[in-house]
């Protein structure tokens, strides 16, 4: 077997003779049969951006002068619970948290820490509220400059794809794994997964991935811990961790599901060439993949299976807004149901949005245009064909991301 170290690898990045391709520029080679060789190829960046439950962060801030309190007992931020501690910080007015990007404010469960996580990057104020252990209340408000450290730690990360869930009951069931409640008699499909883009669906074994290798979490520089919580041969995902404080918000962020706020990352991981079997992997296409479905409702029970292609095809990532069309209904049902809050006030603010769908199934004037496309499936013997409403993966995100990590590693201001 033909090999190539890391090593000859970053001396060619160095010399500037390196091929690196983005997962979705060399995907789109192969579609068109123009399949770079092995000895084409150097570096493929691959990513993927989804609703991802294991974020945790461990923030460290200032919330009073010292001699105020002993230590805090609890923690929220803008409502949200935090884990105090592990340090205790005794009469220093400072606070350790560990925060989860699943916890929901205790105002409205729809809110929670990933939307918190976005909001704090994004230079905005959070109100802090400590209950110390001998009974006071001190509050406080903090921005991301009083943060004086932050780490995020992915306990269940960038999942190497996943499932599509339908709903076969005759009423609507909430669920994480659907953005608003599934309506029921299979008349909408949801799933996760970016196919073949996602990292881990390109390093079968991992022959690349490994522990401590470096990465982009949500566009800062971090590190492989090893295999995420659950993960197995069949359904590997991983453990990662890196500095919150360098992260681009955009990345980042809460996404309102059935059953309240979840959160949201982006991960793009450098796959280097190094021998024929990494290359060899690397050929996989969406339709390659099989992407099985599942009932919403007590998801162990498979129904059948599609795949990635029948997914994201060459469907539309965002939607466009025609607000001449809009009605400006009392109660506008996009607002209501955008996971990520991307539109308010009859304004679609892209910077927000996840490409889920929700909208140009759910407008009451049909205001938005984005194909999302459909499914022929065969369900219980019948033959049926089922929309996707619900994507609750991004694959702009993951690819923006793949496409920063190609451009770091080019100008050599990211060492494989
Ligand atoms: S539901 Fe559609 S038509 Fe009605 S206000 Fe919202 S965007 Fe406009
Ligand atoms: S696609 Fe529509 S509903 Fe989904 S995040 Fe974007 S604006 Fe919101």
């Amino acid at each position: 077997m033909t090999t190539r170290s890391i090593s000859q690898i970053n001396e060619k990045i160095e010399n500037g003779e390196a091929n690196i391709y983005t997962a979705e520029e060399f995907k789109k080679l192969i579609k068109k049969g123009d399949t770079p060789s092995f000895e084409e190829v150097d570096v493929v960046t691959a990513g993927t951006c989804g609703v991802m439950s294991g974020t945790a962060a461990i923030l460290n801030f200032i919330v009073s002068p010292p001699g105020e309190f002993i230590r805090a007992r609890e923690v929220f931020l803008n409502g949200v619970p935090a884990y105090a501690g592990p340090c205790p910080n005794e009469w220093l007015g400072a606070i350790d948290v560990i925060l989860h990007g699943t916890a929901h404010s205790i105002h409205d469960e729809n809110y929670g820490g990933g939307f918190l996580l976005k909001e704090l990057l994004q230079g905005k104020e959070v109100d802090v509220r400590v209950e110390s252990v001998e009974g006071k209340t001190v509050e406080n408000t903090i921005t991301i400059d009083d943060v004086g450290r932050g780490q995020i730690i992915g306990t269940r990360m960038a999942f190497k794809n996943y499932t599509a869930f339908v709903n076969s009951y005759n009423e609507p069931i909430s669920s994480i794994f659907s953005a608003i409640p599934l309506e029921g008699n299979l008349s909408g499909l949801t799933f996760s997964g970016c196919g073949a883009l996602n990292p881990l669906q390109n390093d079968v074994p991992h022959n690349v991935i490994k522990n401590g290798c470096k990465f982009l979490l949500n566009g800062a520089e971090g590190y492989i811990l090893g295999d995420g919580t659950r993960s197995s041969a069949e359904k590997p995902n991983l453990m990662l961790t890196a500095d919150y404080k360098q992260m681009d918000p955009y990345y980042i962020g809460g996404y309102k599901t059935g059953q309240g706020g979840e959160v949201y990352d982006t991960v793009a991981i450098p796959i280097p060439v190094i021998n024929e079997e990494v290359y060899n992997n690397l050929l996989i296409t969406d339709s390659d993949i099989e992407l099985p479905l599942a009932e919403i409702k007590g998801r162990h029970l498979p129904l059948g299976e599609t795949n990635y292609e029948e997914m994201w095809g060459d469907y539309d990532l965002r939607p466009q807004f025609d607000g001449s069309s809009c009605n400006k209904c009392e109660t506008c049902k996009v607002e209501s149901i955008c996971p990520t809050n991307a539109f308010k006030n009859e304004r679609l603010d892209l910077s927000l949005c996840f490409g889920c769908g929700l909208c140009a199934h759910y407008c009451r004037h049909d205001s938005f245009n984005m194909t999302t496309g459909d499914v022929d499936l065969e369900i219980n013997g019948k033959n049926v064909n089922i929309p996707i409403i619900c994507r609750q993966s991004d694959r702009l995100r993951g690819n923006k991301l793949s496409l920063e990590l190609k451009k770091l590693i080019e100008n050599n201001q990211f060492k494989l």
